[in-house]
């Protein structure tokens, strides 16, 4: 059958230009390096922004008190509330709420996306229970995670320098987000105080910290994808402020924007990249993150319709529909073990609406699923290895302090392919003796306490 043969040879062909081998990996882990100190060195150095945080402290595990955080960086945001009880008893009780960003507001005005936040954070003030208490006569205090690229100048202060992640708000750009929550909280009659203004990925590696002092490096592998580390401040040539007692400051490196001709960029990935809302940025994000995986697959599964007849003679129209395919899609089919792929029957029929998929068919499907998926994990931990080298963690001259890095995100979390190829792959390219300093474990939720946390070590009463 010549249009089977032809879809065969196209699985391969797409197997050929993702390839990763280890060689390939090694050099775009020392090409992070390399960025890494560019982006260091001067402001604009590099397309890594290794942003300061100006977080020079990370929790300890004794704060005490009740703490707000509010987490706005994907498709939801979540408003939180922690108490927390020091040392011994750490977190006494949180709760969270999650609320879906409407569309329209995504594109809309800063104003409207504000006052909306604003609102739904009141209404979760306001239904409060006395189980939660903030000290007498003291101001709730909240750690805001806003997960784009910020340029800050204090740990309460910054501007937004660009959207990712399917927002686009014009008239946010270059306006202090901070300045825009308390404006839109004040007009709701709310008495609350931005302490902090952090990334999620300085979130992660606070919650990290709080069990384990060994946390250094924080990576996101959700919607988007970005890293944070902790950096001896004397190594930040840019920096001419003053040196934080602690000597340290966490850097959020906004990895996503990473770029390298080492990268296995295909013809697929460049069509996505055009056609997005923010064309040749972010590339290395949209290599590995789970806002892009589905699209990946579906442009390739297009392709393979058209030239191959993948899915018989019409081609399915919903199959040119961008982003109808989502990363827990490819999750599932990707994880199907029934023996006749009946979960990757369903999910051809639920979501691409094609119906009487042959075994091969199905075959070839979870193959392209675990072709990018693949590619995703093992470009991660090229990244991962990259700051691990940066901080001294060399295959060659391993110094033998204990490494904790800290993961959080629905990708890394949810899709096991992906969490054991990351792992397989990170250990490969540190070797077997640097890994036995290097522990990755999934944490939970950075983003959220992470950033209720941060707000407690930076405390105005602290
Ligand atoms: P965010 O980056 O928006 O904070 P989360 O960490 O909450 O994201 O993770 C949600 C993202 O994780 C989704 O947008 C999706 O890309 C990805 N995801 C969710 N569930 C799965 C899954 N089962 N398999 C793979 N990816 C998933
Ligand atoms: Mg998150």
């Amino acid at each position: 059958n010549a249009k089977l043969a032809r879809a065969e040879e196209m699985v391969e062909e797409l197997e050929r230009t993702c390839a990763s081998p280890l060689e390939r990996l090694r050099q775009l882990a020392d090409a992070m390096e390399v960025e890494m100190h560019a982006g260091l060195a001067s402001e604009g150095g590099s397309r890594l922004k290794m942003l300061l945080s100006y977080v020079d402290s990370l929790p300890t595990g004794d704060e005490e008190g009740l703490f707000y955080a509010l987490d706005l960086g994907g498709t939801n945001f979540r408003v939180l509330r922690v108490q927390l009880g020091g040392k011994e008893k750490h977190i006494v009780k949180q709760e969270s709420k999650e609320v879906s960003i409407p569309p329209h507001i995504m594109i809309g005005s800063s104003g409207e996306l504000f006052g909306f936040i604003a609102s739904e954070l009141a209404k979760f003030v306001a239904a409060e229970g006395e189980e939660f208490q903030v000290f007498d006569g003291r101001q709730r205090e909240l750690g805001f995670t806003f997960s784009f690229p910020v340029r800050q100048s204090s740990i309460a202060s910054g501007t937004l320098i660009k959207w990712t992640k399917g927002f686009s708000i014009e008239d946010a750009v270059g306006a202090d987000v901070v300045e825009e929550l308390t404006a839109a909280m004040d007009k709701q009659g709310l008495d609350m105080r931005v302490t902090a203004l952090i990334n999620d990925t300085v979130g992660t590696l606070a919650g990290g910290r709080y069990y384990d002092q060994d946390v250094t490096v924080a990576v996101i592998l959700g919607t988007g994808t970005n890293a944070a580390y902790v950096e001896k401040a004397n190594n930040i040539p840019k920096w001419h402020g003053l040196l934080p007692k602690s000597g340290e400051m966490v850097i959020n490196m906004e990895w996503g924007n990473f770029k390298s001709s080492n990268l296995p960029i295909t013809e697929f990935d460049r069509a996505l990249d055009e056609e997005s809302l923010n064309p040749g940025e972010q590339i290395y994000e949209k290599l590995i993150s789970g806002m892009y995986l589905g699209d990946i697959v579906r442009r390739v599964l297009l392709k393979m319709a058209e030239e191959a007849e993948l899915f018989g003679d019409t081609i399915p129209p919903k199959l040119r529909v961008p982003f109808i395919l989502r990363s827990h899609d490819i999750s599932s089919m990707h994880h199907d073990i029934s023996p006749d792929l009946k979960v990757v029957a369903t999910k051809l029929k639920e979501n691409l609406g094609v119906i009487n998929t042959s075994f091969e068919t199905r075959k070839m499907v979870v193959q392209v699923c675990d072709i990018i998926t693949r590619r995703a994990a093992q470009l991660a931990a090229a990244g991962i290895a990259g700051v691990l080298k940066k901080l001294g963690m060399d295959p060659s001259s391993v110094n033998h302090q204990r490494r904790v890095v800290a993961i959080d995100g629905g990708l890394f979390e949810r899709n096991k392919v992906f969490k054991n190829c990351l792992e397989r792959t990170l250990s490969q390219l540190l070797g077997e003796e640097a890994s036995r300093f290097v522990e990755v474990t999934l944490a939970n939720d950075g983003s959220g306490v992470g950033a209720a946390l941060i707000a407690a070590s930076h405390s105005q009463y602290s």
